[in-house]
């Protein structure tokens, strides 16, 4: 059984990954790459001064696997809740088990919906640390501001979702901080 399940692979699911396996969670992500990061050409990411949205999906994929993370092709067609946790069923007919669930699902809110989560015009209703009315069911990036999105958005929402799942096993405020040598 996987720590985390994290549905989707643009910025705001790779985002949590990267925190997430980076601190010893056992985390697969679900995803074809399908983001729309594709068409774009980023002047606006702090920190890298112009990258295309392939490049940075490339890269940002990379670092995941390169730290044991897993990336699953397949699309999710189903989610639940179980008694452990939840359940995800992949259109292969897989089904993977895990403890906590991130829905980074982009545009996409019909597993939200499924999973009977409050919805408004912003999207997915979910509070600063991605926590949605379930238990261990966390909501991030697009699909909680329909209205308005930017990559780096994304990714810090996936970021304070880890934080939060990674607080939550360490029973304390966790800080994910390295220093230069
Ligand atoms: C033309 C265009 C240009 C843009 N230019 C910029 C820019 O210059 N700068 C900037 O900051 N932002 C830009 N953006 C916005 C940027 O693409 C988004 O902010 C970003 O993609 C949001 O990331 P996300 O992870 O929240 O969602 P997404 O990137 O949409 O990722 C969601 C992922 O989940 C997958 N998914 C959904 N449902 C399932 C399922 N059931 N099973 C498996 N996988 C699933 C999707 O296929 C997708 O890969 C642009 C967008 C467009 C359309």
């Amino acid at each position: 059984m996987a720590d985390v399940l994290i549905i989707g692979d643009g910025p705001a699911g790779l985002s949590a990954a990267l925190f997430l396996t980076k601190n010893g969670q056992n985390v697969t992500v679900f995803g074809q790459d399908g983001t729309p990061m594709h068409k774009a050409m980023l002047y606006n990411y702090l920190g890298i001064p112009e990258i295309t949205g392939s490049e940075f999906q490339r890269v940002g994929r990379a670092q995941v696997q390169n730290l044991g993370g897993k990336i699953e092709d397949v699309e999710v067609t189903n989610a639940e809740k179980t008694d452990g946790g939840f359940a995800v069923t992949t259109a292969d007919g897989g089904r993977r088990e895990g403890k906590y669930l991130i829905l980074a699902t982009g545009t996409n809110t019909k597993l939200a919906e499924d999973l009977s989560l409050a919805k408004e015009n912003k999207g997915i209703v979910a509070d600063g640390d991605g926590r949605t009315s379930v238990e261990g069911l966390f909501a991030v990036g697009w699909n909680t501001r329909l209205i308005r999105t930017q990559a780096i958005i994304s990714a810090g929402q996936g970021a304070a979702t880890a934080l939060e799942i990674l607080s939550l096993e360490a029973g304390e405020d966790f800080h994910d901080f390295d220093v230069v040598e």
